[in-house]
């Protein structure tokens, strides 16, 4: 999302427009320019009823956005796109009761508004509280406030509801995950979660085929594709998870001493397939890392007769983590850290250095039983017979996605 404006920040989240959105603003123009309140009175007013909508789409992700924040979730942005908004969350818990909370949020904001809209449509009005669709259809074309109040209600039962239907990545296909993890495995109640989703985009398919038009058919497409993506995500997590940082350890890495001058890890490097090393001083105590990136700027600027500890990262600004953590865990902290190094430690004793690329490899390596053996039953982590490398482990952090 390159290209978007930062519109404000509430707390603490970023809400920020991309600019296609401008299409959808003009779109809205358009629409009223024809209407009885003559052409610029008509645009504006679409505008207007425009952005009142992506109003309501933004508080739906501030739903989301402060259920994720109470469990301390952090949430970096909330982006507006024309099919609706995204709100950025660091992870989704994987405690079922927190996933259903956050995600059944924004729908809830939506029927919210909804009930707070209706009284006073019926307060402008005077008419029956709730007189049917159709007429409510046919009010929310007209050009007036109130027209606005029941374009706003429709708009807000319509996106609550659309975003209920089970599918990933809906709100709703979080929510029967969730329900369904509070019974069974969470790789098991994502795949049933996925599937049920590939039948919803189906039938929405079928339904855009037979008269509800090519948007329909798209968001089945959209629906296809995400359930996947959720499928792999939560697949490659269970996997590294079940993987110790000991485990990824390389066992005769070579490191090098601050002594030393930078020519020393030239040699190195040419020699094995190592791109990063630790760094010692005298006393064998572990310093400090030199990165491949590092040691190709050191040769730019003091060249190989400088000094390693001029072109290494100091220790205190890499992530440390246990022999026991898990790699899911690592991985996340080294996307955080935006390191791509990280140092192993065992009560203070330096065991070694594992990289994004160790657990990139580590997993091609157990990857492949994500294509076969997950569909069929919960894979036994010890069990690292798979050797297709054709999957990377996919990043934790995801999104709320919403049409
Ligand atoms: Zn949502």
């Amino acid at each position: 999302m390159g290209s978007s404006l930062t519109l404000f920040r509430l707390f603490g989240i970023e809400v920020r427009v991309h600019w296609s959105f401008l299409l959808i603003l003009a779109y809205g123009a358009f629409f009223y320019s024809n209407s009885q309140l003559g052409q610029i009175g008509g645009a504006l007013f679409g505008v207007l009823t425009i952005l009142l909508l992506f109003v309501c789409v933004t508080l739906h992700e501030f739903g989301h956005a402060l259920v994720a924040k109470s469990y301390h979730v952090a949430v970096e942005h909330i982006t507006l796109l024309p099919i609706g908004g995204v709100a950025s969350l660091e992870r989704i818990p994987e405690n079922p009761l927190q996933e259903f909370n956050i995600a059944i949020a924004g729908p809830l904001v939506n029927f919210a508004i909804v009930l707070i809209l209706l009284p006073l449509r019926l307060l402008m009005t005077g008419e029956p509280f709730w007189p049917g669709f159709s007429t409510l259809m046919q009010q929310m074309q007209e050009p007036t406030v109130s027209g606005i109040v029941t374009f706003l209600i429709m708009t807000n039962l319509t996106l609550g509801a659309f975003n209920l239907l089970p599918a990933f990545p809906m709100d709703g296909g979080r929510v029967l995950r969730a329900l369904l993890a509070m019974t069974m495995p969470y790789v098991r109640a994502t795949n049933i979660a996925v599937l049920v989703g590939r039948l919803m985009a189906g039938l929405l398919f079928l339904w855009g085929i037979f008269g509800g038009g090519v948007f329909l058919m798209l968001i089945a497409f959209f629906v296809y594709v995400g359930g996947g993506s959720e499928r792999h995500a939560v697949a490659s997590r269970h996997v590294l998870r079940d993987v110790q940082a000991r485990d990824a350890l390389t066992p005769q890495a070579e490191k090098l001493y601050t002594s030393e001058k930078i020519s020393r890890a030239v040699d190195l490097i040419m020699a094995s397939y190592q791109t990063d090393y630790p760094v010692f001083d005298l006393s064998n105590n572990y310093v400090g890392v030199l990165t491949r990136a590092r040691l190709v700027d050191a040769l730019k600027t003091v060249g190989p007769d400088g000094r390693i500890p001029d072109a290494m990262i100091a220790a205190r600004h890499i992530p440390e983590c246990t022999p026991t953590t898990n790699l899911a865990d690592l991985w996340d902290t080294m996307l955080q850290s935006g390191m791509r190094v990280a140092a192993v430690k065992d009560e203070g004793q330096f065991l070694g250095l594992i990289t994004i690329d160790d657990v990139t490899e580590l997993f091609q390596v157990i990857g492949a039983r994500l294509d076969g053996e997950y569909r069929r039953h919960d894979a036994d982590p010890q069990d690292l017979s798979g050797n297709k490398p054709s999957n990377t482990p996919t990043s934790s952090r995801q999104s709320s996605g919403d049409a």
